[in-house]
């Protein structure tokens, strides 16, 4: 693993550089204060999500989902289940797509719920549909080869 990794915070948008020795001890934004690392879901914004996307050194799951879609909250708990069972060295992440259309329409997103893992500004995965929480972790575990074993 590298000593340190750039990770972008989904409050402020600021690109914040964490020792990975760190990454397990609830690293905070030099700016902000918001947690960067840990196992609660992050509420990103346009701007923020753009960013993560694209300079997150660390994989990030992102959940597109919106409130008048029942699925999709149906879902919310067991996303932060599975972001719980999986831990710090996964980000995981939620935006409305209501209220921020124009990344979904970026992303050509037809059907939410929708789960996207990116890594270095990379789609790596998708996964669509309602899924219990131990099918989002072993979704996870399957693409970021370095939690595998
Ligand atoms: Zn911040």
């Amino acid at each position: 693993m590298q000593d340190a990794v750039k990770l972008v915070c989904a409050q402020c948008g600021q690109t914040n550089r964490v020792p990975s020795a760190r990454l397990s001890a609830g690293p905070k934004c030099g700016v902000c204060g918001a947690p960067l690392a840990g196992a609660k879901v992050m509420e990103l914004d346009a701007r923020a999500h753009d960013k993560a996307t694209r300079g997150d050194e660390l994989p990030l799951i992102v959940d597109y989902w919106a409130p008048w879609c029942g699925p999709c909250r149906m879902m919310a708990p067991e996303f932060a289940k599975a972001a719980q069972a999986v831990g710090p060295g996964v980000r995981f992440a939620k935006i409305n797509t209501e209220d921020f259309p124009a990344v979904s329409q970026g992303l050509a997103i037809r059907g939410i719920p929708l789960l996207i893992l990116w890594h270095r500004g990379r789609e790596v995965a998708r996964l669509s549909g309602a899924r219990p929480a131990s099918d989002i972790a072993a979704f996870v575990r399957q693409n970021v080869p370095q939690l595998a074993g």
